[in-house]
């Protein structure tokens, strides 16, 4: 007798099971799909005891007749594709034929369906995969989908299902997905008979986020202005710069309206934010990306929780950029968000001195306290001589800790002019303007009030962030000035990295490397940039060669050298215990304010926090 045998169709559900039906949540997430996929516009789902003892959904989608209520039971059945070509070009959720099927045979399965013209219902019972009953019934037009003990034949699997708690923050997660996935469609989920949350159709998509997460959330987050770019549509929400989190769970991304994760959308997302995001945390994102499903396949793990792009370098570049612009078009919000109404300029670098705070009467009395350090602060006399664009080229060696453009020896002559251009003399037309400087706390934290409260500046990261950008945009245009070595290294490298080397030599002198050819596979490098106090050059370039090979896109030509600017702005910048002066202090919140990121340093921290008046009088328990 031969050794194989053609498995059971109830054993072979079972394995196939094993894939799609992981757990309660993953029950949840195929019956919502194919409620979506019905075209129902309204879903209730119900779950006991984490899911496992019950998951019930309810759509008043399109529904099946008989023939095709039955047919859906079997495996491979589906009324979504029709041949192998049509895999190429997927529009609805489903499309494998697997899970009703799966989840019927690893529960007590009830399903309860009727077209909306017919005049009754068919209601299937199964347990373990094998059909109990056939009946007509009397449901309203749509199908009911239940799933009761799940797993109740296969105790090996049930004994894998964590706490109740655990399993319904897993329902309600995936939830979470479909929800903000179709805003249009309204949605309900009772767990253990109270309602969870209870959701109505909405247009908007800030509605459902906001019904979702709390009205909170969307002041961290900033509208992408919907675009197309390649035939590719990005459309959501992307957490300010130095908004994160410390996991992915809120890194919430589809494609043609599936939830998905994917590597290429995670690159992309980390080249866009870049210098806006802490390193080892995750962006905040609501991210939709539309695109001709010919060029995605979404065949590739049963779950369907993976997809793969034809071209994953046009889908990464083009939202990088976006991902970039929309940061960037985030900044003027931000200075709005912290500009006050009052017309008397809080912080005036031009003629600061010492005088009481312009606090309106309402607020008078929470500011108070704080009046004595004003005091602490003297007008610098020699304020206006380095307030001027600085000429001397001994920068470092001036006493004054703080200057606005030669900390770092770059600028030469004319060239600081064309930065010290975009900060109007008088500090009147930048945000500065709306802020009244307080003190300092801690020789570290510039303490300033505006029309919200409290402002606190890490001294440190600002000017990060000053140096930071001042440097990238002199990489940009004239380039950083190169200093000569006076023994050039010479540099072997694999005839890839050469090559490639050489072909981006142009870029690399503008981060002011020097480098030329010397001999086959053999380059010299005789230059480094002079802000950089590189102690291991060749090690750097290798380095360098490394992080920018690994990046193509046109986006990351740009950031050429960002990250090594990055790293070392840090040296340079005004420490923890420099004692800064009140002009200094000032052109530093200016200069701050003039970036185009300013609410973070280069490294993704944030620069500047706001404690509203509400929070403190939280604190004080003058209001609950
Ligand atoms: P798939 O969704 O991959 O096609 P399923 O096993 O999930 O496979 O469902 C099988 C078929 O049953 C679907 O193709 C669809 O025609 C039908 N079906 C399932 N659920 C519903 C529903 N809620 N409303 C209408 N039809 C449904
Ligand atoms: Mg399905």
């Amino acid at each position: 007798m031969g050794r194989i045998a053609l498995l059971p169709d109830e054993v072979a559900s079972q394995v196939a099971a094993g894939e799609v039906v992981e757990r309660p949540a993953s029950v949840v997430k195929e019956l919502v799909e194919n409620s979506l996929d019905a075209g129902a516009t309204r879903i209730e789902i119900a779950i006991a005891r984490g899911g496992a003892s019950l998951v019930r959904v309810v759509d008043n989608g399109f529904g099946m007749d008989r023939d095709d209520a039955l047919l859906s039971l079997e495996r491979h059945a589906t009324s979504k594709i029709r041949t192998g070509n049509d895999l190429a070009n997927i529009h609805t959720l489903g499309f494998r034929g697997e899970a009703l099927p799966s989840i019927a045979s690893v529960s007590r399965f009830r399903l309860a369906t009727r077209p909306n013209d017919a005049i009754e219902g068919t209601e299937i019972l199964v347990n373990g995969g094998k059909i109990d009953s056939v009946r007509a019934c009397g449901e309203a037009p749509g199908t009911l989908v239940e799933a009761k003990h799940l797993f109740y034949n296969l105790p090996a699997r049930r004994k894998f299902l964590r706490t109740e708690n655990t399993e319904a923050s897993h329902v309600q997660h995936q939830l979470m997905l479909q929800a903000l996935g179709h805003p249009e469609v309204g949605f309900v989920l009772l767990r253990d008979q109270a309602v969870i949350f209870q959701l109505p159709p909405t247009r908007s998509l800030a509605t459902r986020i906001s019904d979702l997460r709390g009205d909170q959330i969307m002041k961290q987050v900033v509208e992408i202005e919907p675009t197309t770019v390649d035939g590719i549509s990005i459309r959501g929400f992307l957490g300010k710069a130095g908004v994160s989190r410390p996991t992915r769970a809120e890194q919430i991304m589809f494609v043609n309206g599936r939830a998905v994760d994917n590597l290429t959308i995670q690159h992309a997302l980390r080249e866009g934010y870049h210098t806006a995001l802490m390193k080892g945390q995750y962006p905040l994102v609501f991210l939709f990306l539309d695109l001709d499903p010919a060029d995605v396949d979404v065949n590739v793990h049963p779950a369907k929780r993976e997809v793969r792009f034809r071209n994953p370098d046009v889908i990464r570049q083009s939202l990088a950029e976006t991902v970039r612009k929309t940061l960037d078009s985030d900044r003027g919000n931000w200075s709005r968000a912290f500009a006050s109404p009052r017309s008397s300029p809080l912080l005036d670098v031009a003629d600061f001195a010492p005088s009481p705070p312009v606090a309106s009467s309402a607020r008078a009395e929470s500011v108070a306290p704080l009046v004595p350090l004003v005091e602490q602060f003297a007008l610098r006399k020699d304020w206006h001589e380095f307030s001027q664009p600085q000429q001397k080229e001994d920068g470092l060696a001036s006493p004054q800790i703080y200057r606005s453009e030669t900390a770092i020896p770059v600028s030469h002559g004319s060239k600081t002019e064309a930065h010290s251009t975009r900060i109007p003399p008088d500090g009147r037309e930048t945000p500065s303007s709306e802020f009244r400087l307080l003190g300092v706390l801690g020789k570290l934290y510039i303490l300033m009030e505006n029309e919200e409260g409290l402002v606190l500046v890490d001294q440190h990261a600002a000017h990060e962030r000053i140096l930071f950008e001042r440097l990238r945009r002199e990489t940009e245009t004239a380039g950083v000035p190169c200093q000569r070595l006076l023994i050039p290294i010479v540099l072997r490298l694999p005839p890839k990295d050469h090559d490639w080397l050489l072909l981006n030599a142009p870029s690399l002198q503008k981060m002011g490397f020097s480098v030329e050819p010397f001999g086959e596979s053999t380059l010299k490098i005789d230059g480094i940039p002079q802000f950089l106090r590189i102690e291991d050059p060749a090690n750097t370039i290798r380095q360098l060669v490394d992080e920018l090979r690994s990046l193509t896109s046109s986006t990351s030509r740009l950031r050429l050298g960002e990250d090594v600017i990055a790293k070392t702005v840090c040296r340079y910048a005004v420490k923890a215990n420099d004692q800064l002066h009140a002009a200094e202090i000032g052109q530093l919140v200016k200069d701050l304010l003039a970036c185009e990121l300013p609410y973070c340093c280069p490294h993704g921290r944030p620069t500047m926090i706001q404690i509203g008046y509400s929070e403190l009088e939280k604190k004080f328990g003058r209001k609950v």
